[in-house]
């Protein structure tokens, strides 16, 4: 026999008005994450903010049945400048939705001490040891992008974004000749 349900998780998204939308009722904490990030990987467009998980005891009398287990807000990226960067908590970790850039700052799993931030659009990763330091790093790896030696070469970062996304459009692009290649042989 399957547990009774006790509680249900809420994903909820706000603007700077403060005025809420809920994205849902279910009835696991893990399709609420889902549906949040999903959210947030297309919220560029929208104006929300702000969000936050909230998990509702059911069958519960009282003012207190309700418990928030995330929130989120929205900054500009240290890296690519884009009103896509989700602060999740007391800076406990963060992530950037844009799909060309995605810098993140996350603690280490293993070593609560050390702070771990990355661009993966540059295949870059750094430690750090906290979010203020982790997010210095990411600042430093776009001021490496844009410095000197390689300005002359990437007149912009969004240059040097595109220049990246080309590269792997091209490694996409030969995948797909070789395979069509083999199949045509
Ligand atoms: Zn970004």
């Amino acid at each position: 026999m399957e547990e009774p349900l006790k509680q249900v998780f809420v994903p909820v998204v706000a603007t700077p008005g403060g005025e809420k939308t809920q994205l849902g009722v279910f009835s696991t904490e893990q399709d609420a994450w889902d549906v949040m990030r999903a959210f947030l990987s297309r919220a560029g467009s929208t104006n929300v903010v702000s969000g936050s998980i909230v998990a509702w005891e059911i069958d519960y009398v009282g003012e207190e049945g309700s418990l928030e287990l995330a929130a989120f807000d929205r900054t500009n990226c240290p890296v690519c400048d884009e009103l896509t960067f989700w602060v999740e908590g007391e800076e406990e970790k963060a992530r950037c939705y844009y799909p060309r850039c995605g810098a993140w700052i996350e603690q280490n799993a293993y070593d609560p001490s050390r702070w771990d931030c990355g661009w993966p659009a540059a295949n870059w990763d750094k430690r750090a040891e906290d979010y203020q330091h982790a997010f210095k790093g990411l600042v430093a790896m776009r001021a490496q992008s844009t410095s000197a030696g390689m300005t002359d070469r990437m007149p912009s970062r969004e240059a040097w974004l595109d220049e990246k996304d080309r590269e792997r459009r091209t490694i996409q692009q030969k995948k797909f000749d070789a395979m069509s290649d083999e199949m045509t042989e």
